[in-house]
């Protein structure tokens, strides 16, 4: 971690400005669709509330660090902003804009009344100590305090951040408020008002999603995935519970490959041991790049944005792609893959299981009554399939992509919401 100074030279092309480059094209294209005008566009093209805040930590050998963070509100017509908190050492307010700008179409599509946030911190949470995470966490949330609460922005966990991250958010903003207020984050630990089922909620979508898109038996299909943390592991995990042959996975460390199928159970336990799947006996070492070429039914890409690009998306050889992951294709990447005749399905999509069940747990806490595991499972397959039907009846009747689609939709509720709302003053 390095102090940081604040820059006053021009931001260089970082992968945050990429991937909001990504958003925005995505978003050009809806508002073409849609027929949307020039001040609506530059609306949603800007986030409505963006904070830039330093922090400082204290480290355990008495030093004192200065890291940045932000938390981006892009949209709020329909209701309070929603979207995770990132832990990351290469996150920038490009990124958490197109995160936050993701988060609005992504709760628009399907249908919960929330409009979109992200936050981040530039930080590699692995080189800090769990004392140095909270007084991170707790002084990131004391900066950012005037923005979040349940009825304004409600952060979740995302890359690098966990039910602890969020446990330590509750109480620190409880502490503010001068009692508990379990709304304020979502995917808490259970004993603190967390819902049954999000843990894996994101994974649990993703897997919805491939069925669905899948439309045959899952029996024997082949599976690749991109990515073995929170959305990955139990993805490949729930992928091959339902009869797929997850062939190949990589993370971080690196990749393995066995052409009958790996055994996810003992894999996810080999990386919780040692740290990643790298070294795992019953498989064969892979090039992680070499992951996304393989023959496979299914791409699962996991990880993070700009993963498949116009150097990989030619080499793709997966009829489907799921994105577990946010942005990580880019546009360029999926022009390739639409020629090619894959079918990608989008991230606002794929992986809104994460916040529908956020949302759940939103609902339980704000009418403070728990529901059972059964009742959130059935709620997350419902919204899950209605939006995807929706979406593959929007790319029929328009001929577009399901990204395309899903933006579609997606950005035409909230244009349509900010219309009804008319504009203040
Ligand atoms: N970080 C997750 C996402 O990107 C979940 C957000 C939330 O639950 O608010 O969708």
């Amino acid at each position: 971690m390095s102090i940081m100074v604040p820059s006053t030279t021009p931001a260089l092309i970082t992968p945050g400005r990429q991937a909001l480059d990504s958003a925005l094209h995505q978003l050009g294209q809806a508002a073409e669709q849609l027929g949307l005008d020039d001040g609506l566009r530059t609306m949603l093209a800007t986030p409505r509330r963006s904070l830039t805040v330093s922090v400082p930590v204290r480290r355990e050998d008495g030093r004192l660090d200065v890291v940045q963070g932000f938390r981006v509100q892009h949209n709020v017509s329909r209701g309070p902003a929603k979207g995770g908190l990132r832990f990351h050492p290469g996150t920038d307010i490009h990124e958490v804009t197109a995160l936050a700008m993701w988060m609005t179409w992504k709760c628009a599509l399907v249908g919960i009344p929330y409009g979109g946030a992200k936050g981040g911190v530039a930080v590699d949470p692995s080189g800090l100590t769990t004392r140095e995470l909270e007084r991170l966490t707790r002084r990131y949330v004391n900066e950012i305090l005037p923005l979040i609460g349940p009825e304004k922005d409600i952060p979740a966990p995302d890359v690098g951040t966990d039910e602890q991250t969020m446990a330590w958010i509750m109480d620190t903003y409880s502490v503010s408020a001068g009692y508990s207020v379990p709304g304020v984050v979502t995917g808490k630990p259970a004993t603190l008002g967390g819902s049954l089922g999000r843990s894996g909620a994101t994974s649990r979508g993703v897997q919805i999603a491939a069925l669905a898109a899948l439309g045959r038996s899952p029996e024997g299909v082949t599976v690749a995935v991109q990515g073995f943390g929170k959305v990955g592991g139990p993805a490949a995990q729930y992928l091959s519970d339902a009869g797929c042959k997850v062939v190949a996975v990589s993370d971080a460390t690196g990749a393995v490959h066995a052409s009958g199928g790996l055994d996810i159970a003992r894999l996810r336990e080999w990386a919780a041991e040692t740290g990643g799947v790298r070294g795992f006996r019953h498989g064969d070492a892979l090039a992680q790049e070499d992951l996304f070429e393989l023959d496979v039914d299914v791409l699962v890409p996991a990880a993070l944005e700009g993963a498949i690009t116009a150097v990989n998306a030619p080499r793709i050889r997966a009829r489907l792609i799921v994105e577990g992951a946010n942005g990580p294709t880019t546009p360029e990447a999926d022009e390739i893959l639409a020629a090619n005749g894959t079918t990608v399905v989008p991230d606002i999509l794929a992986n809104a299981g994460g916040v529908i069940v956020s949302y759940l747990e939103w609902v339980q806490n704000m009418q403070a009554y728990p529901w059972s595991s059964g009742e959130i499972e059935l709620k997350l397959r419902d919204l899950m399939l209605g939006a995807f039907s929706e979406v593959k009846s929007v790319a029929a009747e328009r001929g577009l992509t399901l990204r395309q689609a899903a933006h579609v939709i997606g950005v035409g509720r909230v244009a349509e919401a900010h219309q009804m709302r008319g504009l203040y003053p």
